[in-house]
């Protein structure tokens, strides 16, 4: 049993605010390298936990250890992500008060597998409710389908979730799971129909070709092999070792049953089709008109998308322009029309997976009558988002996960600095400024109205006549020419440490410098349909599509808000549910990037030990005193080492303390007591105090 662990784990230290050296991020790593080499995966910075990947099942999920971290508090018991969520669970019920949990991290530091520990925890330890006996089952099942659906394989993670995640869990007055509700952002569709060497497409496509039965494939006129679909062959990986489709496809199908779905024949109608559309090929005629070579395979398709055939093909080849009030039809080039292909593909499996999500959350969603009691309910919300991000090459999507790390610094920011002076300030102790980077500037610089890089692209796709990506880098160069924060080509007049090439732009992130290449940004951005295309989808006989390609927008001329704007939208109603909710961290780290076990790359660390701004978490942390506890617990631990609070101390709490530290010889500067607390500055003080313990 570990149950008096308290500031020392077996290795290390178990909380890095007790580093005797914290600012040194060789010793930070170190002890990160240390408690991994033990299994010890966890760590935490205060409140904020810290996990690096094990890349392999430790014994430490079960049901027993949920038992062991019931009620316990942070310092009673080693690290763990059992920890933070019965912390957050008890302080939603004591406190009456909304929680959120924000996971960060880089693709494969862990994650998503957090958030289901997470979700796994709170199924199976809290109280039910007789009324929504299954939502446990539901809250878990909606894991595979949403994975199913938005997960791949990239070269980082064999189950890279392709969407942002932000998920409520509701909890009635007596503790007891009753409603759930999903927030998704930014799915990569250009996934769908391109995927890098050694990537997949989205898992759902090679389960159904694995694991449908002959009867379904013949139905949606599919054959087994997924080299037969361009779609899927992309990145050259049809299979995966780690991964058997065939059973993920029987995991999908029983959870879609479990949440009470119906539709599944319509669903694999859609996920059937997008296969069917990629291998619409086109032909290029002798005036450079483009026709469709694969004639009776678009009959199928348009079968499976419940559309008219004929309109579809004309709709592939042809685009429809109004001018001066009169409709014209302009025949596509071949270039043209296979953007149209991929386009009406990403938007059909873009629509279907928000519809998706809209179906799940309606299966989730708090019954009225849970609504009504008096006492209402509380919520845990549980975000797994792309951390920051830089690749080789860094486009439309790195800008975006990259902003959105920046917006949620912001809120660590300003969270993590309101959090600490309200403690300071309820336990009556003098608040001491902290020293810290704000990005406010950072997160200006992209979003600000009119001025801002979001804005200038926006208005780059508006502008009529000539506009392209290279306009939009001038046009970035003219507006933010002397941002402190912005810099290309052009601009750093070769005074760069790194060369830039002449289509990029670079940002001075919070975390580190990109270069983002322009390339594509204004198609991303734009993210454009043919008219004509959505006139047919929108009078499809499939009701998903039906449903996702509406009528309205088709009638109606007005711009719909462009990707970036979008995103940027979604991100500051995101900002507004997680500033209303009391926040916990979990921090996540990819040890290696081969996806193994026991192997710890310092390099890697290092940069990622940067990119969460682990250190100047610790610094903020640090900034006062290392080390808080509350009397009741100082005392019950430390009352050995002191003749007058031995046995037991009868006296008020803090006289206890005082006595206590008196006695231990504590020096002014070293600690002060609040109102129930007592803060220690030096991680060195209560080391000499432990190891006094020890000895006796
Ligand atoms: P992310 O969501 O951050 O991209 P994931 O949560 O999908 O990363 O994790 C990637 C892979 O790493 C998982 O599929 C699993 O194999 C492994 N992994 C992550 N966390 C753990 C853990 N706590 N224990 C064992 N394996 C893990
Ligand atoms: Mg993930």
């Amino acid at each position: 049993m570990e149950s008096s662990l308290t500031a020392r784990d077996r290795v290390g230290v178990q909380d890095f605010v007790l580093l005797e050296n914290y600012n040194s991020e060789a010793a930070f790593i170190e002890n990160l390298r240390r408690r991994f080499g033990e299994n010890l995966i966890y760590t935490y910075i205060g409140s904020v936990l810290v996990s690096v990947n094990p890349y392999k099942e430790l014994e430490i999920y079960s049901k027993q250890q949920m038992e062991r971290y019931r009620g316990v508090s942070f310092y009673e018991i080693s690290p763990h992500i059992y920890a933070v969520s019965d912390n957050t669970y008890r302080a939603m019920r004591t406190e009456r008060k909304d929680q959120c949990i924000l996971i960060s991290g880089e693709s494969g530091a862990g994650k998503t597998e957090a958030s289901k520990k997470i979700l796994l925890y709170y199924a199976v330890t809290c109280p039910t409710n007789d009324h929504m006996a299954t939502l446990g089952d539901r809250l878990l099942q909606s894991n595979p389908v949403l994975e199913a659906f938005g997960n791949a394989k990239t070269l980082r993670n064999d189950n890279s979730s392709r969407f942002g995640k932000y998920m409520d869990v509701q909890f009635d007055f007596r503790g007891a799971p009753v409603g759930g509700h999903i927030l998704n952002y930014l799915l990569e569709k250009s996934r769908v129909v391109h995927q890098n060497h050694g990537e997949r497409n989205f898992h759902i496509f090679y389960q159904l070709l694995d694991g449908g039965d002959n009867d379904l494939l013949t139905t949606l006129d599919l054959e087994r092999k997924p080299q037969n679909y361009h779609y899927l062959v992309k990145g050259n990986c049809p299979r995966l070792s780690s991964v058997s489709d065939k059973n993920n496809w029987k995991v999908v199908m029983k959870a879609l049953s479990v949440i009470g779905f119906t539709e599944e024949e319509k669903l694999l109608n859609i996920i059937a089709s997008v296969l069917h559309l990629g291998n619409t090929q086109f032909g290029e005629g002798e005036e450079g008109e483009t026709y469709i070579t694969t004639e009776t395979q678009i009959t199928n398709l348009a079968k499976l998308l419940g559309v008219d055939g004929a309109a579809l093909g004309e709709a592939l080849t042809h685009k429809k322009l109004t001018a001066k009030g009169e409709e014209m039809i302009s025949p596509l080039d071949f270039e043209q029309a296979v953007s149209a292909r991929d386009a009406l593909a990403k938007a059909v499996y873009g629509r279907t997976f928000t519809w998706l999500v809209e179906k799940i959350n309606q299966s989730l969603a708090l019954k009225p009558l849970m609504l009504i009691h008096p006492l209402g309910c509380s919520v845990i919300g549980l975000l797994d988002i792309y951390g920051f991000e830089v690749l080789q090459h860094n486009s439309f999507e790195q800008f975006c996960i990259n902003y959105c790390n920046e917006k949620l610094q912001q809120l660590f920011i300003e969270l993590t600095l309101r959090s600490e002076q309200e403690e300071y300030e309820t336990e009556g102790i003098a608040w001491e400024t902290v020293q810290y980077f704000d990005n406010k500037i950072i997160c200006d610089l992209i979003e600000e109205k009119h001025k801002g890089i979001i804005s200038i692209l926006d208005e780059e796709c508006l502008r009529p006549g000539e506009t392209c990506d290279v306009s939009f880098l001038e046009k970035l160069e003219d507006t933010l020419g002397g941002h402190p924060h912005f810099v290309t080509h052009k601009l750093a007049n070769g005074k760069t440490r790194r060369v830039m090439s002449r289509e990029e732009f670079r940002l001075l992130h919070y975390a580190g410098e990109v270069n983002y290449n322009i390339n594509g940004f204004l198609d991303k951005n734009n993210d454009l349909l043919n008219r004509n295309l959505k006139e047919v989808m929108c009078q499809s006989d499939n009701q998903i599509l039906s449903h996702c390609f509406r009528r309205e927008e088709v009638i109606d001329q007005k711009r719909p808000e462009m990707a970036a704007t979008q995103f940027k939208n979604s991100l500051t109603k995101l900002m507004e549910i997680l500033m209303s909710k009391e926040p916990s961290y979990v921090r996540c780290i990819k040890p290696n990037d081969a996806k193994q076990p026991g192997r710890f790359d310092e390099v890697l660390v290092r940069h990622q030990v940067k990119y969460l701004g682990l250190m100047e978490n610790l610094r903020v942390r640090r900034a006062g005193f290392a080390y808080r506890r509350r009397f009741e617990a100082f005392l019950q631990r430390y009352k050995p080492l002191c003749p007058e609070t031995w046995p037991n101390w009868h006296g008020r709490l803090a006289d206890g303390v005082s006595a206590l530290v008196n006695h231990l010889g504590y020096k002014a500067e070293e600690y002060k007591l609040g109102r129930s607390k007592i803060f220690i500055r030096f991680p060195k003080t209560l080391f000499t105090t432990e190891d006094a313990l020890e000895a006796k």
